[in-house]
């Protein structure tokens, strides 16, 4: 689409270089949301690709995404088999509705930063028990917990103008074994219910990852592995009714049956 809007592409070679934050700026990772709808409150783009940041680092203590990564880089990468757990990031790349354009275009951080329900970049990050590196504009660079990140359908804790520098997955949560649950509506479709479970080995406790069935992630932690009974309750307790999402893609009681139903086959296999 023509966001006849625009008066100005910025091309920095670092962020720095955006200091004074204005209204009508907005940053440009693929462009894959942003070209697909009219930003008609957008009048400057900043192209984050002129950054040229590194799109992934992988070392033992875990792996180091840039913000700016592709898709396609990051399904073409392939991590040591010893850490299990990066199995992951096929599954959740291959969760998007995703066209040539996505595929190719779309980066995690963009993807992180739309905060949609379906987001499966946020899927992964969360159960992978990452870290986002955020750059306001004037300040220090600040860290927080992907599971903090996201607060709600299309809202998130970035301040006005801070920046997703990067992401970082430890190596200690990729060495886990995993359990992959999605549905979809429709063939290649948007998620309607997204859960991963991750579990240390030998004994170690589970981790439940529940997204795109609700407005936002949810994790529950577990010591152990938890009886049937107990796993219903903490789904109970922790997701209240209204935050099971609600839209084409599946009803809030079509998310809630499945987020049950999947929870428990992830608890059975993860436990066996
Ligand atoms: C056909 C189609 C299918 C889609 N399917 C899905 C889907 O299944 N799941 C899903 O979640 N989304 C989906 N989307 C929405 C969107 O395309 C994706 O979320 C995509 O990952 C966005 O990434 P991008 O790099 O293209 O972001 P852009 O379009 O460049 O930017 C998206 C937003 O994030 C901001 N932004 C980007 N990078 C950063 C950064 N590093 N720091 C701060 N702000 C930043 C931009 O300013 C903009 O507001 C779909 C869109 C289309 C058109």
């Amino acid at each position: 689409m023509n966001l006849n809007t625009i008066r100005e592409i910025k091309r920095p070679r670092s962020s720095d270089e955006i200091r004074h934050w204005q209204d009508g700026y907005a940053w440009l990772a693929g462009g894959t949301w942003l070209f697909s709808e009219p930003q008609i409150h957008t009048h400057t783009l900043i192209d984050l690709e002129t950054l040229g940041w590194r799109a992934i680092a992988s070392g033992p203590g875990g792996i180091e995404f840039a913000a700016t990564c592709k898709i396609a880089e990051l399904y073409a990468f392939h991590p040591p088999a010893e850490w299990k757990a990066g199995q992951l990031i096929g599954e959740c790349c291959r969760a998007f509705l995703s066209s040539f354009k996505i595929w190719n275009e779309a980066t995690i951080g963009g993807n992180i930063v739309m905060s949609l329900p379906a987001g499966p970049m946020i899927s992964l990050t969360v159960a992978l028990e990452g870290t986002y590196t955020l750059l306001p504009r004037d300040g220090e660079a600040r860290e927080v917990r992907a599971a903090d990140f996201v607060t709600g359908n299309h809202a998130n804790v970035l301040e006005r103008g801070e920046l997703l520098r990067s992401i970082h997955i430890p190596g200690t949560a990729l060495a886990k074994s995993f359990a992959f649950r999605r549905s979809e509506l429709t063939h290649l479709g948007r998620s309607s219910v997204l859960l991963i479970g991750t579990r240390g080995e030998p004994v170690g406790g589970l981790l439940l990852t529940i997204t795109a069935a609700t407005v936002k992630p949810i994790q529950l932690t577990f010591d152990g592995i938890p009886t049937a009974a107990q796993l219903c309750n903490a789904i109970d307790a922790a997701i209240p009714e209204s935050i099971y999402l609600d839209d084409v893609h599946g009803s809030p009681a079509h998310r809630r049956h499945l987020t049950y139903h999947y929870a428990e086959q992830i608890r059975q296999e993860l436990g066996a």
